[in-house]
């Protein structure tokens, strides 16, 4: 017999984490006085872990790259960090900050293993000054860093040295000089430090600790000023004003500088309570878009701001900082729009830039790469092995730092709220285990293969019947949502956050179902983007890998490979869709998503391709069959895509089928495709029925 549930329909509604003011979190501890309290308050590390396709993305993680590189690459293996008598700088901190969460989520022995061969040797070098690390460093940049690997550390362990090594340190800067000239890097990225500073101020309560972040914003250099007046917009760009240097200006123009520093007005707004350094995060996040920004959530800078082209290149490392200053953003500010970007970046510009088995990533990715290899390009500044995929193309900081995208993005999926609840801020497969209520332990398990397919089924488990809110956030994108849950069913219409405040028992569930309909983004030159949920599509290029070999000054590496990556057909389409009505002529089809038996290693998910030189993959987890017709005048400059031609376009020919994939799993793809003037179109949608 069918049962009838009632169907509450919301539309518009502000359910925003607005809970009374006065609610305090009693398991999860949010800013004490006279700190701002957040929106959110971030989990332990550990407490949210990875299930489904992330899981096996991370998996994919630890037995490529991050897994193996201390083992080979010198500046690792003889790092001064982890007792040798090499590098002394930032590559061991960078590294340690996505180590560090990675064993820590996949509760890995040999991974925790690694950890602590570099964690001991560093907890062991806090000197009676209070500095710490490599004796030989005596610069403040690469402790910035370390210090936020020592916080995740002690999340994870609670191995209290990490707390006396960080308030010794804390200490050391509070009664030392300022010196944080902004001619230099530790100048530029001081407020990095807040990040530690704040979580350790929540840790202990020791005002002094507020005095030294403080001094360290009063005395470093002025982000808030740049967001209000940003020099670097799309007049600069066009005039060749951006300064393409490693001085005070040219650091301001730095892709990765920038990526960091969006978060530095935000972390100091939850001390200074001034309106003027929120104002400057929401300003500066638009004025990225508006002059620089790019398909995936990111901005360009190869490696100085590069303008909107799709030709233009993104450095890795801007990708996993601007990930990590957004997850710091949405604890602070609740704000969805914050959340949305971050999706954005992980479920397309992060998976785009590394080959699926994590052995290779490039420097530079770009929206419309139509060829990976070492010929001459138009970069800003960086080199013309930029968009290898390999193991160090172009210079090794995006080796370096690329670790910490996946393993703090997972860590950063659910928060908890200040009524004592959890919220859901960034959707995919999950399990976390959190105190709720009045402290019971709770599990919700997040089953999903979003953001390939719009069903998220969660399930709470709990020894005793428990009241606690769930927060969902609600995608912007997602104009209409439903969600099941106790017999009822809530059907919503544009709304921000969702709070299911409810009595929960062991079993219960919520079943969201997301709209996942195509959308088009206007792009360069009128050109658009096809999006289906968070994931951008791509053409796929029919293409040859070839295995180069790059001499990176001799050392020996295993795994790793160089990928030169030619198009083997062509690429030059204008897409073929009505605006009124998208989904005409075109079909969507879901593959199954977990599908690899056969190595030792994961799903990797983000591929597209069989055969060639690697077996990764049976196909994409989703493809979009579409038409396109070929543009004869777009052709390629300077060995990139050039722009896409103003459209619309003359076409040339018949329609032809092509075929479109997740961003993330095109290694060659155009993003941004020139479109048809509507009465061509008509007339070729209607003949080609
Ligand atoms: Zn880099």
């Amino acid at each position: 017999m069918k049962r009838s549930f009632p169907i509450i329909v919301i539309i518009a509604s502000l359910f925003f984490s607005g809970c009374a003011k006065n609610e305090v979190n009693i398991n999860y501890r949010n800013n004490p006085e006279p700190l701002l309290r957040n929106a959110y308050i971030k989990l332990p590390l550990g407490t949210v872990k990875p299930s489904g396709w992330l899981k096996s993305q991370l998996e994919d993680q630890s037995t490529g790259l991050t897994g193996n590189i201390d083992d080979f690459w010198p500046d690792l293996v003889n790092s001064s960090w982890r007792g040798g008598n090499g590098e002394a700088w930032e590559r061991g901190p960078y590294f340690l900050d996505g180590l560090v969460p990675l064993a820590y989520l996949l509760n890995d022995d040999h991974l925790i293993s690694k950890v602590k061969s570099w964690i001991d040797p560093i907890l062991a070098s806090s000197s009676d000054t209070g500095w710490y690390g490599p004796a030989k460093n005596k610069d403040r940049c690469p402790l910035a860093v370390s210090n936020k690997v020592l916080m995740q550390y002690y999340e994870a362990t609670g191995d209290k040295r990490a707390i006396d090594i960080l308030t010794k340190y804390f200490r050391y800067l509070h009664d030392s000089q300022p010196d944080w000239p902004d001619k230099e890097w530790r100048g530029v990225r001081a407020m990095e430090n807040a990040v530690t500073g704040y979580w350790l101020y929540r840790q202990t309560g020791e005002a002094w600790i507020l005095e030294t972040i403080s001094s360290i914003e009063k005395n470093s250099s002025d982000w808030t000023a740049y967001y209000e007046t940003f020099p670097w917009d799309s007049a600069a760009s066009a005039d060749k004003k951006i300064p393409l240097n490693w001085g005070p200006d040219g650091l301001t123009a730095h892709v990765v500088n920038n990526a960091m520093a969006i978060k530095y007005p935000g972390l100091w707004y939850q001390q200074s309570k001034d309106e003027r350094f929120k104002n400057a995060v929401f300003t500066g996040i638009q004025k990225y878009s508006v002059n620089h920004g790019q398909p995936g959530g990111r901005f360009s800078g190869d490696e100085h701001l590069s303008g909107k082209s799709p030709s233009q290149g993104t450095e890795l490392c801007s990708v996993v900082e601007y990930m990590f200053s957004l997850e710091e953003l949405y604890e602070i500010f609740g704000d969805n729009a914050l959340a949305d970007r971050l999706e954005l970046l992980a479920y397309n510009s992060l998976p785009g830039t590394t080959t699926p088995d994590m052995w290779a990533h490039q420097y530079d990715q770009q929206a419309n790469q139509v060829l990976v290899s070492g010929a001459k390009r138009d970069w800003s500044t960086n080199g013309d092995y930029s968009n290898i995929y390999g193991l160090m193309p172009n210079f090794a900081c995006c080796l370096a730092n690329m670790h910490q995208g996946w393993p703090k993005f997972v860590a950063s999926m659910w928060m908890a709220t200040n009524d004592n609840g959890l919220a859901l801020v960034t959707y995919g497969p999950s399990v976390v285990k959190a105190k709720v209520g009045d402290g019971q332990e709770v599990t919700i398990t997040e089953e999903t293969n979003y953001p390939f397919t719009g069903s998220v089924n969660l399930t709470i488990n709990s020894d005793k019947t428990v009241r606690f809110p769930v927060d969902l956030r609600i995608p912007g994108w997602a104009d209409s949502v439903t969600i099941k849950f106790k017999n009822k069913i809530v059907k919503l219409k544009n709304t921000l956050t969702y709070k299911l405040k409810e009595r929960w028992k062991n079993g219960d569930q919520i079943q969201i179902e997301f709209p996942m309909q195509l959308r088009i983004e206007k792009s360069y030159n009128n050109s658009i983007s096809l999006l289906r949920g968070p994931v951008y599509y791509s053409l796929r290029i029919d293409k040859e890998y070839k295995n180069i070999k790059i001499n990176y000054d001799n050392f020996s590496y295993k795994g790793s490979v160089d990928w030169e990556i030619t198009p083997k057909s062509p690429w030059n389409y204008g897409l073929l869709i009505d605006k009124s009505n998208i989904m005409r002529g075109i079909k969507v089809k879901e593959n199954p998503v977990s599908r690899y038996p056969f190595s030792d290693k994961g799903d990797m998910i983000w591929s597209a391709d069989s055969g060639r030189y690697y077996t990764w993959s049976q196909d994409a987890p989703v493809v979009i069959t579409a038409r396109g017709m070929k543009i004869p005048e777009w052709t390629m400059k300077d060995n990139s895509a050039d722009v896409p031609p103003l459209s619309p376009v003359k076409p040339e020919g018949d329609p032809i089928v092509i075929n479109l994939v997740p961003y993330g799993c095109a290694r060659l793809r155009i993003t941004e495709f020139p479109v048809m003037d509507i009465v061509l179109m008509e007339d070729i949608m209607r003949s080609a029925k």
